[in-house]
């Protein structure tokens, strides 16, 4: 399980990335001030870093270079529209950065690439009997092999990574397109139609009424 550390002075914004990342399966720790951030760093070993920039105590900045000498990948988090310090987090070398307010499907989506340059994203994603290889990009029903196209395997591991969410038709189109919605949401019905029946997913994969789909960790 990947870990990621959090430092956030404001504690809601702490804790819906919190309980977010570790709904999408990663182990997170949180500290709400710059100088506890720095003792975690210390302490521990961390596959991701998400620093907010204005900390009491030490800063994001401060942070960065902090977790950059032990060699652990950053994401900032600001506020928007600043981009001073965008670009000095950037060249300071911040692995990305997020503005605030954002989506939790960018965060994860950020999160997760960036997880990927740095060759930390684990291979396998368990829920239930479905099994997803997300580099060999196979995957297994109650241990048979389920063949997919390349946008029904992205749908999927879309839906596992966000499991028990709710996701918009526009942000799942974004995602596994990669391109902006123009508001045909026959391509995202029809490829979840069929990613449903491949993989005998017809409970699991819900139709949320005028939103788009939800991918059910569990079916009773
Ligand atoms: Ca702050």
């Amino acid at each position: 399980m990947n870990k990621i550390l959090i430092v956030e002075d404001e504690e809601a914004i702490a804790n819906l990335i919190r309980i977010n990342l570790q709904h999408a399966g990663y182990s997170c720790e949180v500290a709400n001030d710059g100088n506890r951030g720095a003792d975690m760093l210390a302490e521990n070993s961390y596959d991701l870093c998400l620093f907010d920039i204005m900390l009491p105590g030490v800063n994001g900045y401060e942070l960065l270079e902090y977790a950059k000498s032990l060699n652990m990948p950053v994401i900032f988090l600001s506020a928007k529209g600043e981009t001073i310090d965008k670009v000095k987090g950037l060249r300071l070398g911040a692995d990305d950065y997020i503005a605030k307010p954002f989506e939790i499907i960018e965060l994860l989506a950020r999160v997760e690439n960036v997880l990927r340059r740095f060759h930390k994203v684990e291979q396998d994603i368990r829920i239930g009997d479905l099994e997803i290889n997300v580099v060999a990009r196979t995957v297994k029903k109650g241990g048979r092999d389920i063949n997919l196209t390349i946008k029904e395997f992205d749908l999927l591991l879309l839906f596992m990574r966000n499991p028990d969410r709710a996701l918009y038709r526009e942000m799942i189109y974004e995602q596994v397109w990669d391109s902006p919605y123009m508001g045909d949401s026959r391509t995202v019905d029809l490829h979840v139609q069929r990613l449903r029946r491949k993989a005998g997913l017809e409970q699991q994969i819900e139709s949320v009424y005028k939103v788009g789909y939800r991918f059910r960790s569990s079916v009773s």
